[in-house]
């Protein structure tokens, strides 16, 4: 974030905005600035701001950070361009990013399976039993899922599979670790056995770059971080740095880690019943680490994931030039992933070296040249990667989306039902937040 600007200088508005006829700074209290406040330009704000558009209604986005997109984010420091979030349109049958990237004009296309997985233990390639010992523990883990009786009552996923014992079962928890991005234990098996699944695209430009771009013709005020949110009175006023914005409805798309670390303050404070929601999610911690090498490629084809599996809790991925580009991509999640976001860029990218040099051989050490940390833990904008619901909490994410007063409701992925934690999600869930606005009664 840049540095502290004044009321009007702060107004960075993308297209559409440019004639705003107010300012958020020193104005009087009086009668609704906006029909709507929308707080977060993620996708989950963006779909909301486009649907309350679409139905005449004024409304302003306030983004904290300087940029649109949240956690859709195509990253360019590198040079080539990476998505540092989200970068597959998931269960593609029914995402509304296929039809929106159709048209704004963005190619989708299939996953390239590139240059396949090599397994490594410690740095060296993984003996033939180990790796028989995975798959298995992979198909088992499957199996568990699909047949569980989860009737009775909620499981963790670590409780689901615990009877493949000491051995198995965190080699069939680990693969969560990437997808979910947490510990089995602390993942609800009714909630994740209701995620949607299908079919994944990706988006060659970045799937960041064409969030950003589905902004186009909105109002969105960047670098407005919202402080405080009243809505004791007949409809919400919003308070950033740069002053208050009253408006009819205020839709709340914040990730539920800034929710839950009371960065923003209601006044008065969120009913019991959104607070018990809340209180059964949280943010998993997948995260990405990006190297960018010139050079030699060593032998090694693009698009081949490199797999560090010793250690279940340690499993490492990491993606060999995708796309062809010069870049090395790290993933990992749930605590590892926390520590090398708390340990910051520089000790993540020796972590990473070492590895890449224990795997490739240390000639490897020199064709690295930069790093860039997307560290969602430890952002302050997201405090995390995405909501994981906690075991016995699997009406939570349904209830944190049940509107508040009339005035306020609260969108993003977290409230996505089966779609949660994704792009796609958000979106729907915005636009299901704008439905509900626009439905109330005045
Ligand atoms: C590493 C990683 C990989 C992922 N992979 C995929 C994937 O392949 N496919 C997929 O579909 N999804 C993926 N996701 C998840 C996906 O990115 C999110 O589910 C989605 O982008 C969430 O959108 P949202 O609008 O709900 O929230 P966000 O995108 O987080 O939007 C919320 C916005 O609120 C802003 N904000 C925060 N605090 C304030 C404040 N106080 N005032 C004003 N604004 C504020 C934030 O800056 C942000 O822009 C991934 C996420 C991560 C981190």
């Amino acid at each position: 974030m840049g540095p502290r600007r004044s009321g009007l200088n702060r107004r960075a508005l993308l297209a559409g905005g440019a004639a705003a006829p107010f300012a958020i700074a020193g104005r009087p209290a009086a009668a609704a600035d906006v029909d709507a406040v929308v707080i977060g330009a993620g996708a989950a704000g963006i779909a909301a701001a486009h649907a309350l558009r679409a139905a005449g209604r004024r409304a302003i986005v306030l983004e904290a950070r300087g940029r649109v997109g949240g956690r859709a984010f195509t990253d360019t420091s590198l040079g080539p361009a990476f998505d540092a979030g989200a970068s597959f349109i998931h269960w593609a049958e029914r995402n509304p990013w296929v039809a929106i990237a159709r048209e704004v004009g963005i190619a989708t296309t299939a996953e390239s399976r590139g240059g396949g997985f090599q397994l490594f233990a410690d740095g060296r390639p993984m003996a033939e039993p180990d790796r028989r010992r995975r798959r298995d523990a992979f198909r088992r883990i499957e199996r568990r899922l699909e047949a569980a009786d989860l009737d009775a009552r909620d499981l963790s996923i670590a409780e689901l599979i615990g009877d493949l014992g000491p051995e198995l079962a965190p080699v069939a928890a680990s693969g969560l670790l990437l997808s979910i991005g947490e510990e089995a234990g602390r993942i609800s098996a009714r909630d994740y056995r209701r995620l949607w699944s299908g079919d994944d695209l990706v988006v060659p430009s970045g799937y960041g770059d064409l969030v950003a771009r589905s902004a186009a013709g909105l109002d969105i005020r960047l670098a407005e971080p919202v402080e405080a949110i009243r809505w004791d009175g007949p409809g919400v006023a919003v308070t950033t740095p740069s002053g208050t914005l009253r408006a009819g409805a205020c839709i709340v798309t914040v990730p539920v880690g800034v929710l839950k670390a009371g960065t923003i303050r209601f006044v008065p404070e969120l009913p019991a019943a959104t607070r018990d929601a809340l209180s059964g999610l949280h943010m998993g911690a997948l995260t990405k680490i990006a190297l960018k090498l010139e050079g030699d490629r060593f032998g090694i084809a693009p698009g081949t994931s490199l797999l560090e599996a010793a250690a279940p809790e340690r499993l490492l991925n990491l993606l060999m030039f995708p796309g062809g580009k010069d870049l090395v991509i790290g993933f990992c999640g749930g605590d590892y992933a926390r520590g090398l976001c708390e340990a910051g860029a520089a000790e993540a990218r020796a972590h990473l070296v070492d590895l890449l040099a224990s795997m490739v051989g240390s000639e490897i050490r020199k064709a690295v040249k930069q790093v860039s940390f997307p560290a969602w833990w430890t952002d302050p904008h997201a405090r995390g990667a995405y909501s994981v619901c906690d075991p016995g909490h699997e009406t939570a994410r349904d209830a944190l989306a049940r509107p508040i007063g009339g005035r306020l409701f609260i969108a993003g992925e977290a409230t996505a039902g089966g779609g949660a934690m994704t792009v796609g999600g958000a979106t729907l869930a915005g636009r299901a937040a704008a439905a509900a606005l626009l439905a109330r009664k005045a």
